[in-house]
C-alpha cells in the first residue's frame, strides 16, 4: 500500500485548498512545500500587496482629508513598520494554513519535491536529507515565479519578490516597468506614499488585456495623481546612473531614459516546474506551462497540474477553484463551480474589477452584444470618496439578453464583482438581474443604472 492517496505538492492556494477539500473526503493527504504555507499569494503576492495598499491607502486619506475637513498634519509613513506589517499578516495567515493541516492530519513535508515516477515523490529538505514517498496520484501546484526577460542590464531591477521584501526608507522614485495588474498596484502604492512613480507600458495603454477605457481612465487618474505614464514604450536597456537607475526605453521613435531609486521588473511570471521531474521523465509542457486536459490530467497517468504551473489565468481564486475541482473529480465527488466564469480585480484607486467578454472580445467572437453603461458622476458615494471619475458596463447578447461580462472601475469594485460573477454562472439576462432593489446610498446602486441603460438599448 501506499504512504499517502495524494500528494500535492505546492502549499499556494491552489495546493493547500486541495489538499484541505481531499482530506475532507477522506483521502490520506500529503503536501511537499520548501517555502512558507500559503504559497505566492499569501507570502508574496496578493496578500502583501493588499496589507501595503492598506497601509498606504490610509496615509493618503489622511493627507488628502482637506477637502472634507481632515487636517492630518505632520502624518509620516514608517517603511519598516509598513513593512513589518504586511510580514505579521503573511505569517499569521501561513501559520493558519499549517494549523488546518494539523486538524485535517495532512502531513507536511518539508522540502523540495522531485517526482521519481508515478506514485513516487522524492523530497529533499535545505539540509540535503532525501526521503522517498509513494501515493496513487500527485497533483503539482508548484505555481509561478517572476520573469526577467533577457533585456541588458534588466538584473539591477527588482522583482515583486524583491520588492516585497521591504526597504528601511521610501523611495524618492520607483520606475515600474510592465503596466499590468501587478505593476499598477505598486504604483498606487508608492504614489500613496508620495514617492515619485513612473510607469513604462510595452501596448498602447495600460492593463492591455482589459477593456481599452479602463486603462485609458486609469492613466487619467494616474496622471492626476502624479505618477508618469510612458504607453507604446518599448524598454531597451537598464543601466546604474550615479544613486540612481536608468531605464532607456523608445516611446513613439523618441529615444527615453528616466531614472529611479529603484527600478521594478513587471512584465509577467512563468510556470515553476523547473527541475520537477527526475531525468527521463518528460511532461508534455504547453509553451512554458504543464499541458492537462479538462480534467487537469497530464500526459503523465496519476499525475495532475492546476494553478499558475498549467493555467492560462493567473489567479489565487483560479488556482483553488481548480484544485478543488480536481480534487473533488478524484474523489467521485460533485463539483459545482462554474471554472469559466472568471472575475478579476486591480486593487488601485479606484478598483477595478472584470468579469467575463468585454465588447470588444465579444465582437472578435462573432457574439452580438450590446453594452448599457453609467459613469457614477451622480453616485453619492462616489461623490462624497471623491476617487476620479468611475463607471461601470455591462455586455448582454443582443438576442438572448444573457449577460455576458461586465467591467466595473469604482470604490469596492472588487467586493461587487461576486455578485456579478454570480449572475453570469447562472446565466441572468439584464432583465433579471436588474430586478433586484439596491440600497440607497451605494456604490451598488450604479449596476441598477447601468443596466437599465443596458436594458433600454436591449429594447
Ligand atoms: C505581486 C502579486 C500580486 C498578486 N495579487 C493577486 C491578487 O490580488 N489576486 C489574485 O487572485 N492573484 C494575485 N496574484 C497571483 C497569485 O498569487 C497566484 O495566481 C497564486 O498564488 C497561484 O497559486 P498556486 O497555488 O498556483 O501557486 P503559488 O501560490 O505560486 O504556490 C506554489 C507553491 O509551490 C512551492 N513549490 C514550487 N516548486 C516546488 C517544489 N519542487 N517542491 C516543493 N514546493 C514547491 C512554492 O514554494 C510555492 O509555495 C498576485 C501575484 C503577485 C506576484
Amino acid at each position: 500500500m501506499a504512504d499517502y492517496q495524494l500528494i500535492v505538492i505546492g502549499a499556494g492556494p491552489g495546493g493547500y485548498e486541495a489538499a484541505l477539500r481531499a482530506a475532507k473526503l477522506g483521502k490520506k493527504v500529503a503536501v511537499v512545500e520548501r517555502r512558507e504555507a500559503g504559497g505566492t499569494c499569501l507570502n508574496r503576492g496578493c496578500v502583501p500587496t493588499k496589507t501595503l495598499l492598506h497601509s498606504s491607502a490610509i496615509y493618503r486619506d489622511a493627507k488628502n482629508g482637506t477637502h472634507c475637513g481632515i487636517h492630518a498634519d505632520g502624518i509620516r509613513a514608517d517603511m519598516e513598520e509598513i513593512f513589518a506589517y504586511k510580514r505579521e499578516i503573511s505569517q499569521k495567515l501561513s501559520s493558519g494554513i499549517e494549523s488546518l493541516f494539523k486538524s485535517a492530519k495532512i502531513d507536511l513535508l518539508r522540502g523540495t519535491a522531485l517526482i521519481t515516477g508515478s506514485g513516487s515523490v522524492r523530497v529533499t529538505d535545505t539540509e540535503g536529507q532525501s526521503a522517498d514517498h509513494t501515493c496513487d496520484d500527485i497533483l503539482i501546484a508548484t505555481g509561478s515565479v517572476p520573469s526577467r526577460p533577457p533585456i541588458s542590464g534588466l538584473e539591477l531591477a527588482m522583482t515583486s519578490d524583491e520588492l516585497l521584501e521591504g526597504c528601511d526608507h521610501l523611495y524618492r522614485s520607483v520606475v515600474i516597468i510592465g503596466g499590468g495588474v501587478i505593476g499598477i498596484e505598486f504604483a498606487t502604492f508608492y504614489a500613496d506614499l508620495g514617492c515619485a512613480v513612473t510607469v513604462i507600458e510595452g501596448m498602447d495603454r495600460l492593463l492591455p488585456n482589459m477593456d481599452r477605457e479602463l486603462g485609458q481612465n486609469l492613466a487619467l487618474i494616474l496622471k492626476k495623481q502624479g505618477v508618469q505614464v510612458f504607453t507604446n514604450a518599448m524598454v531597451q536597456g537598464v543601466e546604474q546612473a550615479g544613486e540612481d537607475i536608468a531605464v532607456r526605453f523608445t516611446c513613439k521613435e523618441k529615444e527615453e531614459s528616466v531614472a529611479g531609486e529603484a527600478v521594478l521588473c513587471a512584465i509577467g511570471r512563468r510556470p515553476c516546474c523547473d527541475g520537477l521531474f527526475t531525468d527521463g521523465l518528460a511532461v508534455e509542457m504547453n509553451g512554458r506551462s504543464i499541458a492537462v486536459n479538462e480534467n487537469f490530467e497530464t500526459s503523465l497517468p496519476h499525475i495532475y497540474a492546476i494553478g499558475d504551473v498549467s493555467s492560462k489565468i493567473q489567479l489565487a481564486h483560479v488556482a483553488t477553484a481548480q484544485g478543488i475541482a480536481c480534487v473533488e473529480r478524484l474523489c467521485g465527488a460533485e463539483n459545482r463551480t462554474d471554472l469559466s466564469v472568471v472575475p478579476s480585480c486591480i486593487y488601485c484607486r479606484p478598483e477595478i474589477a472584470v468579469v467575463g467578454l468585454t465588447e470588444a472580445e465579444a465582437k472578435e467572437a462573432g457574439i452580438p452584444v450590446k453594452v448599457g453603461k453609467h459613469v457614477m458622476f451622480d453616485n453619492a458615494k462616489t461623490l462624497i470618496a471623491d476617487p476620479g471619475r468611475c463607471f461601470m458596463k455591462f455586455v448582454a447578447h443582443a438576442e438572448t439578453h444573457e449577460l455576458v461580462g461586465a467591467q466595473l472601475m469604482c470604490e469596492h469594485a472588487s467586493d461587487m464583482i461576486g455578485g456579478v460573477s454570480q449572475a453570469l454562472a447562472n446565466h441572468l439576462t439584464a432583465e433579471r438581474f436588474c430586478r433586484a432593489m439596491r440600497p440607497h446610498p451605494s456604490f451598488e446602486e450604479a449596476m441598477t443604472a447601468a443596466l437599465e441603460d443596458l436594458v433600454q438599448k436591449l429594447g
